[in-house]
């Protein structure tokens, strides 16, 4: 495991890990279309291949006291022990309210310098608000954070710039505000783990 930068911003230091080859989305009480569009708009924006796999078989994470939301951690540890290859960063989506104790609510969840994240699309829908559905807002939301979590994966911690994704976010209103990309002092750190597509646009 890589050393942790717990300042944010500053280039991790040098471990040598292995750069990321592969991306696996792992679905947990979320439909296959849904992660299949996920994965087809993440690999837009890394230069490595992203793929599906659909685990109904997997545990549904206990909830977090008597709230209708489940336990990121818990499920993080799940997927973290699933056998995803050396070079493969193991990424869940779920549809599931996620938290933690401590928090009212979390979009992800990520093992800094390690090699597994997790992104929950519930509070990233529309709807969650009462709007009305907007599939293409939800993904481009649901994009973004997994790539804030793939940031972590590198050893990236939060961010003070505002326009850079890896600042922290405490809500929607807030996500939707944040940049699309990493700023110039997150980049290199960011791209050194994780192969990041060139963005035209
Ligand atoms: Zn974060
Ligand atoms: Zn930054």
């Amino acid at each position: 495991m890589a050393q942790a930068d717990p300042g944010g911003g500053a280039p991790a230091p040098s471990t040598g890990s292995e750069r990321v080859g592969r991306i696996c989305l792992v679905a947990v009480e979320l439909a296959a279309d849904a992660a299949d569009a996920v994965a087809a708009a993440l690999s837009r924006r890394v230069a490595v291949p992203c793929e599906v796999s659909v685990r109904p078989d997997l545990p549904r994470p206990p909830r977090v006291g008597q709230r209708e939301q489940h336990d990121a951690d818990v499920l993080l540890r799940t997927i973290e022990a699933l056998d995803g290859g050396l070079d493969t960063v193991l990424v869940g989506i779920t549809g599931l309210d996620l938290a933690i104790p401590i928090f009212t609510h979390v979009f992800g969840r990520a093992v800094l310098g390690g090699r597994v994240a997790l992104v929950s699309l519930a509070r990233l829908t529309p709807e969650f608000y009462g709007q009305p559905p907007d599939p293409a807002l939800t993904l481009e939301r649901g994009v973004t954070e997994i790539l804030h979590e793939l940031g972590h994966v590198a050893g990236l911690g939060h961010c003070p710039d505002r326009g850079c994704i890896m600042s922290f976010v405490p809500n929607v209103e807030s996500l939707d505000l944040r940049g699309h990309g990493f700023c110039a002092s997150c980049e290199p750190s960011a791209a050194r783990r994780i192969p990041l597509a060139s963005v035209a646009s």
